[in-house]
């Protein structure tokens, strides 16, 4: 299977080298020139295989130049929990066991915490949590950092490090990272210390929340650093995208033996192991007897960069009976427009909200779909991002927008609509969720009532409400004091959740990143740390 560009140059690649390189030099997203299948036979099968099982398998359609065996070690690898007994990772685990309110101190006695931080804290990595006989949650914040983003970038360093060494490449991969918080720090996980690569994170410095910065700028690892960018994550993201296009910087690079990539949803690595989550939930679902074989299910998913929802779009693709992805927009409601009407339009003010890994104008991962939907023309992607360099705003003909709202609806949630949800989701079910989780919450609820499609829905949780507890502390109702650390302990006490094990000595930990920079400034501190770095 081949790879080539969303802007029709750069020729035909292997995935390896769309994973070693990122981007296309013609600015395009790489993506795979045709897609496998998967059978309802081969979706009963995964159904009894464990997670890491399962992902393998999808890894494994896209990624043909890897081999079973690698992608099953680097699986088991990624996706393990290592406070779990093996037995106990089993499908048909009980659920119940594993309920809310569940104390994390409890699940293994005299376990380390240094191995919590480089695994998953639930034997099913990715598991449903059951909120009535039609919609479940699909935990997605079981890893290291707490967010959806470890799904991907447990995996992402592992492919990387094995495309690098299959497409001969000798120099230094550095990473460049834009963050609206949570990749971030999942990004600095996944890489830190792994031989061969550095790997440098921009965060919008007023933008992210006091623990995802603590998270960050506390970072350990010999070869990583964190620079706040003094601007909104489109800033930080514009700056990175065009370091990545600067031909004079990369040559100079090039002399210091190391060459530019990316862990943000633009590379290829980091979209197929969110697919398999999909599938796995689907697996669930089956196991558990809430859905029947081929029945159509349908995903709600709280969108910034379009990167987790396009996962799901392949997984339609692929073969998985989904019906609808629900497409959840916060006040940044850029997408949800865009679905509505066809007109992507960015000229509009920028808004602060409690769900910041969604506050975006300029969704990358969405120039992919309009690819697959506009017959694979790379020039008519060219101009629409053209356009919308130029102009902020482009517009696409009726039959890609008809295709658009064949597979996908929209729905928006508001500041205080997203406080209601949290609290209304807690006081009625005892289930605690995150704010980014409570916006695709309410626009599911708001897409039941002017639909009537009832089909089972999976509502795609993206982050332990723990991240964001002052958001959540005050959607309960109660008032705010002291910093982000002491809302964290106060969540679990007036909630009695069990915090996840990352998050509890996060304030203990002395920051190590304390640096800003202005927008223009990025590149040469892109260079200082690679000079520092190469000492
Ligand atoms: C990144 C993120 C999102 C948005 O995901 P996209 O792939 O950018 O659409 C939503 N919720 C959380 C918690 C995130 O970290």
């Amino acid at each position: 299977m081949f790879y080539h560009s969303t802007r029709g140059g750069g020729g035909k690649i292997t995935a390896a080298e769309a994973i070693a390189t990122g981007l296309s030099s013609d600015g395009g997203l790489y993506l795979p020139e045709s897609l496998p299948w998967v059978s309802l036979n081969e979706i009963e099968r995964l159904a009894s295989e464990p997670y890491s099982g399962r992902a393998a398998a999808i890894l494994g359609l896209f990624l043909d130049d890897f081999t079973s065996e690698e992608l099953n070690d680097y699986t088991r690898e990624a996706y393990s929990a290592p406070g779990f007994d093996q037995a106990q990772i089993a499908p048909g685990f009980d659920q119940a066991q594993i309920a809310p309110g569940f104390d994390q101190a409890q699940i293994a006695p005299g376990f380390d915490q240094a191995q919590i931080a480089s695994g998953f804290d639930h034997p099913q990595i990715a598991p449903l949590h059951r909120l009535d006989s039609s919609t479940h949650f699909l935990e997605l914040w079981h890893g290291p950092t707490s967010a959806f983003k470890d799904m991907a970038l447990q995996m992402l360093p592992r492919l990387m490090i094995a495309s690098l060494r299959k497409t001969n490449e000798t120099r230094d991969v550095c990473i460049l990272v834009a963050t609206s918080g949570d990749t971030g720090k999942a990004a600095l996980e996944g890489f830190c210390d792994v031989a061969g690569t550095k790997i440098m994170v921009f965060y919008p410095r007023d933008g992210v929340s006091d623990v995802q910065k603590l998270q960050m700028i506390t970072q350990k690892g010999a070869n990583v650093n964190v620079v706040a960018v003094e601007g909104n994550f489109d800033d930080a993201q514009t700056g990175v995208k065009s370091i990545f296009s600067d031909e004079a910087f990369n040559a100079e690079l090039d002399v210091r033996g190391c060459f530019l990539s990316s862990a943000n949803s633009i590379n290829w690595g980091r979209l197929v192991p969110q697919i398999a989550y999909y599938v796995s939930a689907y697996c669930d679902l089956l196991t558990s007897g809430a859905i029947k074989l081929g029945e159509s299910i349908n995903f709600c998913v709280p969108t910034g960069n379009f990167g987790n929802i396009l996962a799901g779009y392949y997984a339609m693709k692929i073969g998985l009976p989904i019906k609808k992805l629900i497409c959840a927009s916060n006040k940044n409601d850029v997408l949800a427009d865009f679905i509505e009407t066809g007109v992507y339009d960015k000229n509009r003010p920028f808004y602060t909200t409690a769900s910041p890994s969604m506050d975006i104008l300029v969704s990358s991962n969405l120039e992919r779909l309009l690819f697959e939907l506009s017959g694979k023309d790379g020039g008519a992607i060219a101009a629409y991002m053209s356009d919308l360099s130029k102009t902020g705003r482009y517009a696409v003909p009726s039959d890609v927008r008809d295709a658009i709202t064949g597979m996908f609806a929209s729905g928006r949630c508001s500041e205080a609509e997203t406080a209601s949800t949290i609290d209304g989701v807690f006081r009625e079910h005892g289930y605690l969720i995150d704010t980014h989780t409570a916006v695709a919450y309410k626009a599911l609820r708001d897409y039941r009532a002017d639909t009537g499609d009832g089909s089972p829905t999976v509502v795609v949780s993206t982050a332990s409400p723990f991240k964001f507890s002052d958001s959540v502390l005050s959607a309960l109702g109660y008032e705010l004091s002291g910093n982000g650390m002491d809302s964290v302990n106060r969540l679990a006490d007036e909630t009695g959740c069990g915090v996840p094990a990352p998050l509890r000595d996060l304030h203990m930990r002395a920051p190590r990143f304390t640096d800003s920079v202005p927008k223009d400034e990025m590149k040469n501190a892109v260079q200082r740390f690679i000079d520092v770095s190469n000492r």
